[in-house]
């Protein structure tokens, strides 16, 4: 049996204008089978047809950075993952994946959780034991000694402990390499300097790739985004240029750099936007205020600069949720993309940074059926994918009743 689904606007996900009066079909094999203009998709007697007047289909959304086994509630970090044991984290895993799917977003990516923990959550989705979203997972993150993120269990020094370490985290499974290039928010380590060394990086990337798994690299410093791209890492998390005492270090030849490199960026807006909305003392809101005007203008001037920006919330850190990608689209709207051009970070253009592209990520036959129906045009209102009214992973409808946030 075939489904075949009539939007008002139809977005492909490779960045062209939306279509109208175009179809989509799928069958039971999960995969897309036709996609086109909508009077030479006709149904046949058994197949099933959604009408959706006043609505767009589009990719099921990729949100490229979350942390699936973190609550969302701002907890202290490194209390939390003392008090949490590698199920309770896999289980709170899994209660977000499902709040992403019901939201559309049909993909996410782990970058960075406590060893296997979201790596066994992936392959319970992939066995169809949990019904989640789909997960490409780092397993856990390397860092340097006291480093960002170290309480995931990736502490590794040197060339020769980082080789080693790379060759762990792809022998557990891991999809892609995840490296905290610059200190962050764990205490101890340091936002606004870089930490590995140029040699350690390039060690992790080559063994990475020699082992067919790209790298990723998280930096909030100036000067991690230049060793990044000098180690030609394949992309790069939040990619804030501060310098040690302010905020706001941008450098313009290392932004050319990086737009000469095509690496692109995940800016993870959304997790300040959360902050200066939610933080608890009005001191804290006027802190983050700053950190998100200092964002803001680094990110439009990377936008302006030429660089690829993708689409990730941070979603389990501090305050921020998982069913609300909206505000992240919305946020780089902000910056100066279109809406066109901030959907395709979260789908096509996604997609092909993690190389998946012949898997999902855009509506052409043979990819599979994952597909989010919402309520407006929203290649003039990117905030209207909020609106959801349909989810479909590999073809299979998903049941919108949780409400899980
Ligand atoms: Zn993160």
């Amino acid at each position: 049996m075939r489904t075949v689904i009539v939007p008002e606007w139809l977005i492909d996900g490779t960045g062209a204008p939306p279509r109208t009066d175009y179809a989509l079909a799928f069958d039971d094999s999960g995969r897309i089978t036709a996609v086109g203009p909508a009077q030479e998709i006709t149904a046949a007697e058994n197949d099933a047809v959604v009408h959706a007047p006043g609505q767009t289909l589009l990719p099921g959304l990729i949100n490229m950075h979350v942390h699936l086994s973190l609550a969302s509630d701002n907890s202290p970090f490194v209390p939390y993952m003392e008090a949490h044991s590698d199920v309770a984290l896999a289980l709170r895993a899994v209660r977000n994946a499902r709040a992403s799917l019901e939201a559309g977003i049909t993909t996410v990516r782990d970058c960075g959780a406590r060893l296997t923990t979201v790596l066994d959550v992936r392959e319970a989705q992939v066995s169809s034991l949990v019904p989640v979203a789909r997960i490409v997972s780092c397993g856990w993150p390397l860092t340097i000694s006291g480093g960002h993120m170290r309480p995931f269990g990736g502490e590794v020094d040197g060339e020769v402990g980082a080789r080693h370490m790379v060759r762990r985290v792809i022998s557990a499974g891991a999809d892609f390499i995840k490296v905290a290039g610059s200190g962050g928010g764990t205490p101890g380590s340091i936002s606004d300097q870089p930490s590995f060394l140029p040699d350690e990086l390039q060690s992790i990337v080559r063994t990475a790739h020699g082992l067919g798994r790209r790298v990723t690299m998280h930096c909030t410093a100036t000067a991690a985004v230049a060793n990044a791209v000098a180690a030609r890492v394949d992309s790069i998390e939040h990619g804030y240029f501060s310098v040690p005492g302010a905020l706001f270090g941008f450098d313009d030849a290392v932004a050319e750099g990086l737009a000469e490199s095509k690496i692109p960026v995940t800016p993870t807006l959304q997790v300040t936007r959360d902050m200066v909305e939610m933080a608890p003392s009005e001191a804290d809101r006027e802190l983050w205020r700053r950190r998100r005007d200092a964002q803001w203008e680094m990110i439009r001037r990377l936008h302006r600069a030429g660089v690829r920006l993708l689409v990730g919330s941070d979603a389990g850190w501090r305050y921020t949720r998982f069913n609300d990608l909206w505000r992240e689209l919305e946020e780089l709207v902000v910056c100066g993309l279109s809406p066109l051009e901030a959907i395709h970070g979260a789908t096509g253009g996604a997609a092909a940074a993690i190389g998946r592209a012949d898997e999902f990520g855009t509506l052409r036959p043979g990819l599979s059926a994952d597909l989010l129906l919402a309520r407006g045009n929203a290649a003039n209102d990117v905030g209207s994918v909020a609106n959801v009214d349909a989810v479909y992973l590999a073809g299979q409808r998903v049941t919108l009743a949780a409400g899980l946030v």
